[in-house]
Parts: structure tokens; C-alpha cells; sequence
């Protein structure tokens, strides 16, 4: 069997709402787009994927990428893995943009290997450990949260810039201890170790199950420091790419819970790499799926329904409707629970005329300009990521 062809679908996948997204008007409202590629064989089976780490630019890395996999037999996925990076040493070879290209094709390999056997991608990533996954949503509110939890979701995440610790609080008071929590505080640069430290410390008595990038990503210096001087669990690693971007976080102990996103992460060859490592550390999986779309989606229950230290798996419940218009197949969730598919493959196919509908307009934040509230200038909105530091009392005490 050979490669004969590579096709891209881009498209513009509309908006989480505010409740899923953000209450603060700090949203990417109307910017996400989602790219999925197809694998054709000259056996006329095809294999689908997903890529994330900017959509739009990761698209010309896949077509840039498609010369090195047409005309090889798409088996041999491990081989094809290492051509396609070793192709990409003349672009800096890591970042989330090539590991995001690499992901969709890496994805539709295994997709194309588990029809090819008749059998599921869960199947060839080692078996079943379990047959669903538990899943977590987003709420900023006690209103948001209390709707996810009537549909039966055991998990929310709340966090952002603005009163992270009020949320956390507000939300424990309100949902009681059978509910569990997590923080994302998504690591701005003004957030350094020593309010990050007295945050968490902050954070303790309410028993997060994890605190997310307490401190920029890059700061693993200032990540150490948080992590010795606090019991809260820590996750990081969403910006990361491959199994080498993950590397430091596991190896160095300076994380509980490693996010890698499903659609830049490198693909489920990286992604069953990185829980390896992360389990020999005694770290869990829980991956990243902000602006993914759903074949990525279905990539992460495969992929977690085969590791040992799956954790949970982040999903906007609330996302765009078109969400499940993309799919021939919609992922089943009961009790917040994602139900492992038992297709061939991955399991899915998309609607091609569907995605043709939504073109790409853009794919990043809105200017101001657009009305969309991001970086509206005097408010908090505008400085989100390079705000001196100020407030600070009110920042770290429950306001
Ligand atoms: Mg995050």
C-alpha cells in the first residue's frame, strides 16, 4: 500500500459561548479554526486527522510535509514519524506548528493502520485499560457549573486572570466536596514564583485537583520554586511540543498532571511516548483541548483509553453546535464520561461539504477594533499578558 495524496480541510469553527469560554470577556471569540487532514491510499482506504498549533500556518506545513509521506507504505508509521521531523531540521524542527502538521498526519497513519486491521485505534495503542473516559468542562460561575454538573459532570475548571481564587472558592462552597476542581491560571509573565506560591498556598484548604501553569511556561525556574513550596498539584505542558518539549516538566518532577495537546503534541506516536515517560515519573495525563476540534477529540479517547495514567480529558461541552455537524459521528458522554468508540480506526469521518461552508476568515485573537472586547484599551482585558503588576492584595486574598 502507498501514500498518493494529502488533502486539507480549514475551516472557521465559530465560538465557544462566554459561559464556556470566558466570563470576562477575554475570549477568542469567532478566531478558532480547525484543520483536518486526509490520507489517501492507493487501497482506497483513507485515514483522517487533526491538526492544531495554528491552524491556518499548520496547513502549509502539511502540504510542505506531504512530499516526504506520498509514495511510502503508511504501516510503518514510527519511520514516517522520523522522516517528517528530521524534514523539518531546516525549520527549527520543534515548536507547535510543525508538531501540529505532524500530529493530524501522524493521526491519520493510525487511523489508515486500524481500518486497514479492522480494528480500533485504542486496539493497536495496547488494549483497552478502560472504556470511558472521564472528562472535565469549564465554568467561571456558580450558575455554569451547576448546569454541568445537572449533566452530569463530576469535574470543572474554572481560573483565568481575573479573582482565579474567588471562583475556586465560590465554586467549592457551592458544589460541595464531591466535585472536583481545577485552576487554570495560564501563566502570564506577571504572575511570578512568589505571588504564584502565595496563590496556591491560597488554593490548598480548597483541594484543587490540579493548579494549572501557576507561572509562565517558560519560568521553569520559577515552576520549581512553586512546586517546593506548595501541596496543590501542578499541570503544565499545553504549549509544548513533542515528546522533547515535554522532556524537562516529567523528568525534573516539575509537574503532578502533563498536558499535552492532542492536535500539536506530534501525534499519538509522541503523545503514547510522553505518557510513557510521565508514568515512570509517576506523573498523569490529562490532555489539553482548548481551541481542538473533534477528531482530535476522538484521537484523545483512543489515546486514553490505552495509557495507565490517563487522568482526565479537558472538552468544552458547551462548544459550538457545528462541533457535531463536522462528524459522520458524535462521541457519546454520560455522567461526564466519554464513551471509547469500537469502530475501525479512529472511527470517524468528516463531512466534507459541511467544513466547505465555514471557510477560514482569520485565525487569531480579535483586534479591538472588531468589537470583540480582547485588548479593549484601559481595561484589564488590554493587558492580560504584559500588565505591570498591580491589585496585588486584592489578586491573592479572596476579594
Ligand atoms: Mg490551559
Amino acid at each position: 500500500m502507498r501514500i498518493t495524496e494529502i488533502k486539507t480541510f480549514l475551516m472557521q469553527a465559530g465560538s465557544p459561548t462566554e459561559t464556556a469560554w470566558s466570563a470576562s470577556g477575554i475570549s477568542s471569540a469567532g478566531a478558532r479554526n480547525w484543520l483536518f487532514v486526509k490520507v489517501y491510499t492507493d487501497a482506497g482506504v483513507t485515514g483522517l486527522g487533526e491538526c492544531s498549533g495554528w491552524p491556518r500556518v499548520a496547513e502549509a506545513a502539511v502540504n510542505d510535509l506531504a512530499h516526504v509521506l506520498i509514495g511510502q507504505d503508511p504501516a510503518h508509521i514510527e519511520r514516517l514519524w522520523q522522516h517528517m521531523h528530521s524534514a523539518l531540521m531546516g525549520h527549527g524542527q520543534s515548536g507547535v506548528v510543525g508538531h501540529g502538521a505532524m500530529a493530524g498526519l501522524d493521526m491519520a497513519l493510525w487511523d489508515i493502520k486500524g481500518k486497514v486491521l479492522d480494528t480500533p485505534v485504542w486496539n493497536l495503542l495496547g488494549g483497552k485499560v478502560r472504556g470511558r473516559i472521564r472528562a472535565y468542562s469549564h465554568a467561571s460561575t456558580v450558575d455554569n457549573a451547576r448546569s454541568l454538573v445537572a449533566r452530569g459532570y463530576t469535574a470543572i475548571k474554572t481560573g483565568g486572570v481575573a479573582d482565579p481564587l474567588g471562583k475556586l472558592a465560590d465554586l467549592r462552597a457551592a458544589l460541595g466536596d464531591d466535585i472536583d476542581l481545577m485552576v487554570d491560571l495560564h501563566g502570564p509573565p506577571w504572575l511570578n514564583a512568589a505571588d504564584a506560591i502565595a496563590l496556591c498556598r491560597e488554593m490548598e484548604a480548597l483541594h484543587p485537583l490540579f493548579v494549572e501553569e501557576p507561572v509562565a511556561p517558560e519560568a521553569l525556574d520559577a515552576l520549581r520554586r512553586v512546586r517546593d513550596a506548595t501541596s496543590v498539584p501542578l499541570a503544565a505542558g499545553e504549549r509544548l511540543a513533542g515528546l522533547y518539549g515535554a522532556r524537562t516538566l516529567i523528568t525534573q518532577g516539575l509537574v503532578d498532571i502533563i498536558q499535552p495537546d492532542t492536535g500539536r503534541a506530534g501525534g499519538l506516536t509522541q503523545l503514547k511516548k510522553i505518557a510513557a515517560l510521565a508514568e515512570a515519573h509517576f506523573i498523569d495525563v490529562a490532555p489539553h483541548a482548548g481551541t481542538l476540534g473533534p477528531v482530535a477529540e476522538f484521537a484523545a479517547v483512543h489515546f486514553l483509553a490505552a495509557i495507565p495514567n490517563a487522568l482526565i480529558l479537558e472538552r468544552f461541552e458547551d462548544d459550538w453546535a457545528g462541533k457535531h455537524a463536522v462528524l459522520t459521528h458524535a462521541l457519546e458522554c454520560v455522567d461526564g464520561h466519554l464513551t471509547v468508540p469500537d469502530r475501525p480506526g479512529l472511527g470517524i469521518d468528516i463531512d466534507e461539504a459541511f467544513i466547505a461552508q465555514h471557510p477560514s476568515t482569520r485565525n487569531c485573537r480579535l483586534p479591538i477594533t472588531d468589537g470583540g472586547g480582547a485588548y479593549a484599551p484601559g481595561t484589564e482585558s488590554e493587558a492580560v499578558y504584559f500588565q505591570a503588576r498591580r491589585g496585588r492584595h486584592h489578586y491573592l486574598k479572596r476579594s
